[in-house]
Parts: structure tokens; sequence; C-alpha cells
């Protein structure tokens, strides 16, 4: 894949915008995050969220990031922090998508750097969290952008940076709203059984709004997709 040509590279100040995006989006869409996991969790997810953003606040004020690494060191310290199960899963996920950043330096990463780190937190998330497609979880959106986002950038030379990441965030809203199909089998919602359908689940939808956010963050708009989330 021939990432380092200009249509393949994202934008300076792509963390900032990705980041700065997603933190509205997840505070814009808390209270519908969390009545999701009320009817099919224990209820814990959009406090779970505004905790993560309020230490992402913090930690931006702490010590205003400049490149890509650590605008995503503030957010993986941000979720880190946060209980339930969804912090450390999305800690972990971040941490893998800052390492994106390493040989990149000042520039933001090539959209097959960043594709590369999305792929390895899937697979850390399912290392710890042991969840498989069709499970009801983050990984129900996540699997099928990933998925997306590869078969983009390969099908055609000409495809942008910019292009494949729409394909990966239709890719994560398709995902995310199929988990309302299924029963939950990780997670709290596990234990509330069949009550779980009918319902998107939280976290797929908290991932589909991380791929939406990074196509805003690429494509200069900063306005992720949040309408769908109810
Ligand atoms: P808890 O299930 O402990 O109440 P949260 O409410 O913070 O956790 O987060 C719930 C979200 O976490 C779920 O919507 C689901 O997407 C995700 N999740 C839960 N368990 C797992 C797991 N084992 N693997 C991946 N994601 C998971
Ligand atoms: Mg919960």
């Amino acid at each position: 894949m021939n990432d380092q040509t200009p249509s393949r590279t994202l934008p300076a100040g792509f963390g900032r915008a990705f980041v700065l995006t997603l933190r509205e989006a997840l505070v814009g869409s808390a209270d519908e995050l969390g009545d999701l996991d009320r009817r099919a969790g224990d209820g814990d997810f959009g406090t779970n969220v505004r905790t993560a953003m309020k230490h992402l606040d913090r930690n931006l004020e702490a010590d205003e990031p400049s490149r890509y690494r650590e605008w995503l060191t503030a957010l993986y310290m941000a979720w880190l922090g946060v209980g339930g199960t969804s912090g450390p899963l999305f800690g972990m996920f971040f941490r893998d998508l800052a390492k994106a950043g390493e040989e990149a330096g000042t520039a933001a990463p090539t959209i097959a750097q960043f594709t590369d780190a999305l792929a390895a937190g899937q697979a850390t998330v399912q290392r710890y969290g042991e969840a498989k497609v069709g499970d009801k979880t983050m990984i129900d959106s996540l699997d099928p952008a990933v998925t997306a986002l590869r078969a983009a950038l390969e099908a055609d030379a000409e495809t942008t940076a910019v292009e494949a990441l729409f394909a990966a965030e239709d890719a994560a809203v398709a995902g995310a709203t199929a988990t309302a199909q299924t029963i939950a089998r990780r997670g709290r919602a596990s234990y509330v059984g069949d009550a779980s359908q009918g319902v998107i689940d939280p976290g797929s939808a908290a991932m589909a709004l991380v791929i939406s956010s990074a196509r805003a963050g690429a494509d200069g708009s900063g306005v992720a997709n949040i309408g769908w989330i109810a």
C-alpha cells in the first residue's frame, strides 16, 4: 500500500481534531449512551464517559499537547482512570492508537499507520475482554470498521484517506446499530439476558463515534455523526 502519497497522509493537526471532535461527540451523547446502558446493562456507561472526558479536560489543561501521540496519550490516560469494563478497555485501545504516532514525529500518522494501530487496538481489546464479533460489544463496530478501512485502501490506489475513513464510519455505524438485534454475552449487559435485545450496545455506539471522529478529524469538518444514537 502506498501510504506516502499526499492523499493518504492524515492532515497536520489530525490528533487535535480527532480527540476534540470525539470529546464533543461523547459529551453530546453521554445521556443517550447512559440510557442505552440502563436499558441493556447496569446504567453506568454514561457516567463512565463523562468521567473520562472530565479527566481528558484536566489532562489537556495541565499540558496542551502538540503532536498526535500526545493528544492520544491524554485520551488514553483519561480512560484508564475510569471504572467499569469500558474504562480499561478503551484505555488500552487508545494506548495502541497513540502508538501510530511513534514514527510520525511531529507529523500526523499515515492512514496505513492509523489502520494498523486500530487493528492492534482491536486485538488488545479482544485479548483482554475475550469478546468475539456478535457478542454485543464495542468489537461489533470496531471489527467492521477495520475491515472496511483496509478493503477501501487496498481496493484502489486512488482511494484517499478521507474516503477510506468514510467507508469505515459507515461500517461502524451499521455494526453498532445491528447490535440491537443481538443478546449480550460480555460485560454486565450479559446479566440481563434477553432484555438487551432491541437495544443498541452503548460501547459499540461509542466506538462508532471514535471512527466517525477520526473521519471528521481527517476531512476537516470537525463534526462526528451522532444523530443515529437513541
Ligand atoms: P460494565 O459492563 O462493566 O458496566 P461499562 O458500562 O463501562 O461496563 O461499559 C459497557 C460497554 O463495554 C458495553 O456496552 C460493551 O460495548 C463494552 N464491553 C463490556 N464487556 C466487554 C468485553 N469483554 N469486551 C469488549 N467490550 C466490552
Ligand atoms: Mg455498564
